[in-house]
């Protein structure tokens, strides 16, 4: 376990409010001298370890078997970073701008060949990315060219430069700036012309995806979002920013 997580799993800093002033009770809980709250290290400990699985993607089923716990109680732990991950996200959102590049993928579904626009049983993800910087995921329940552009206006700066390729629900893009439509048979990849940033970040969700067998459609929101944030943070130290965001967004323990 990382230095990050020891100074709580000691009791010498509150998990809640970070205050250094804990008092050990005879029920071997401890006692937050500034929030006044009582909890057991021995729970938090637990906690920390399946978040360390979390963080090591490792899946719940899997991390509740090493673990020796419940599946469920685990489950219900990734749901809670999930959730927890996606609050986090929306407080750090800042509009993408530059060069942009928005395309769509599928996710799921379980025959081999489903594969493209409309395939049975898949959900379709939106994104956006911006070139050398952050990616922007949603689940979307059609890639209409209204849902579609609705989604760039919101979460794009006016004026960026747009790459997507050439399905028909962006020919509209130019509205909200200049928009370089690429002919996937034509020169794909050539100069500045290419999309390969966000398809890059489709093959990185994907991999990450297949690690975690079975996943109910209703959770792939949260999931996408997992992965949004793991791309995003890639270059940083993510356990501990793993424990900040569980303290800030998820604090309570089973
Ligand atoms: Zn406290």
């Amino acid at each position: 376990m990382t230095v990050g997580s020891a100074m709580y799993e000691h009791g010498r800093k509150c998990w809640f409010c970070g205050n250094y002033g804990l008092s050990r009770l005879s029920d071997k809980r401890v006692w937050c001298g500034k929030c006044r709250r009582k909890y057991s290290l021995h729970k938090l400990r637990i906690n920390l370890k399946v978040l360390y699985y979390f963080y090591l993607e490792v899946s719940a089923r899997k991390c509740a078997r090493e673990l020796n716990l419940d599946y469920e109680t685990v489950a219900k732990r990734y749901s809670a970073f999930r959730n927890a991950i996606i609050k986090f996200l929306e407080q750090e959102f800042k509009k993408l701008h530059g060069r942009v590049e928005a395309d769509e993928s599928y996710f799921g579904g379980k025959r081999k060949g489903d594969r493209g626009r409309g395939a049975f049983n898949k959900q379709a993800v939106f994104g956006i990315l911006e070139r050398k910087g952050r990616v922007y995921t949603t689940t979307v329940s059609n890639v209409s060219a209204a849902t579609l552009l609705n989604h760039i206006k919101k979460n794009t700066r006016k004026g960026s430069v747009f790459y997507t390729d050439d399905f028909k629900s962006y020919k509209d893009l130019k509205q909200y700036g200049k928009h370089n439509r690429i002919k996937h048979s034509k020169a794909f990849g050539k100069g500045r012309n290419h999309i390969n940033g966000i398809e890059g970040f489709w093959s990185y969700a994907k991999e990450r995806f297949h690690k975690y067998h079975g996943i109910n459609k209703k959770n792939y929101f949260s999931y996408v979002k997992e992965m949004e944030f793991r791309f995003n943070h890639r270059n940083k130290p993510l356990y501990p920013l793993l424990i900040n965001i569980t303290r800030q967004f998820a604090p309570k323990m089973p």
